[in-house]
């Protein structure tokens, strides 16, 4: 009933010679018809990512926005509204590198959330746990609170064109993987919590997962019941390893 989502997150990485050769190679990959896909690079490469994969089936990204839709003096940010100028349909919201190394409060990430959406964007909302917080115990606690902003500010209907990714801080890029039951247990709290506002869009929105996702331990976690695909940081600047990642799902 859910379409399964890969989504790849290029994070700072690239230049054009090397982007031009990760297009190249992705127009290559046979990707599953089922599978909606989707990449995030860097905002400085979106045009050429874009216009590089024109004809394909692969959506475009930016991996982050500014937190006010429109024009205007904000020195080094960059608008939802540019975003969708520059030809990004799809904005990630809240990556943890965001939230904890960038300082970003989940008032802030709602904000993104809402312009985002306000321009047309479908914004992937990323929530997760540090290692710390998990064990404490407190891992649906912190999650639960992180997806509560941003109901609160944008309401449960936003959802309908919006995708949530659960990824555990201490998972991303060090190698270590939730375990599917771990990832599924989220999943499902995430799901639940927004079933207590509008159970039909509970049911149609896509929880992705994400943190150290790879060709060999994508199929089992996709399995799961509350997983509706990934969202890859390190796999998917190969694009061998993100084809095989998308046909797992
Ligand atoms: P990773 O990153 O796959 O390299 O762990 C995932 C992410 O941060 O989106």
């Amino acid at each position: 009933m859910r379409r399964p989502l890969v989504a790849g997150n290029w994070k700072m990485n690239g230049t054009r010679a090397s982007v031009a050769e990760l297009i190249e190679a992705l127009r290559l990959q046979d990707f599953p018809a089922g599978v909606e896909v989707a990449v995030f690079p860097s905002s400085l490469h979106l045009t050429q990512v874009v216009s590089g994969l024109q004809g394909r089936a692969i959506a475009v990204g930016a991996q982050d926005c500014a937190a006010e839709a429109g024009f205007g003096a904000l020195t080094g940010e960059e608008s939802a509204s540019q975003l969708v100028d520059a030809g990004a349909s799809w904005v990630l919201v809240g990556h943890s590198e965001r939230r904890l190394i960038m300082g970003e409060s989940d008032e802030v990430v709602s904000k993104k959330f809402v312009a985002a959406l306000a321009c047309g964007m479908t914004p992937a909302l990323c929530l997760g746990e540090t290692l710390e917080q998990r064990q404490a115990g407190q891992t649906l606690e912190v999650v639960g609170r992180q997806l509560a902003s941003v109901l609160a500010g944008a309401g449960v209907a936003a959802f309908e064109k919006a995708v949530v990714a659960y990824e555990p801080v201490w998972a991303i890029g060090t190698g270590l993987t939730a375990t599917p039951q771990q990832a599924q247990e989220v999943h499902a709290a995430i799901r639940e919590q927004l079933a207590r506002e509008d159970r039909r869009i509970a049911d149609g929105v896509r929880i992705l997962y994400g943190g150290s996702v790879k060709a060999e331990n994508a199929a089992e976690l996709f399995e799961m019941q509350d997983i509706d695909g990934g969202l890859i940081g390190g796999a998917s600047l190969k694009a061998n390893d993100f084809g095989a990642i998308c046909r797992a799902a």
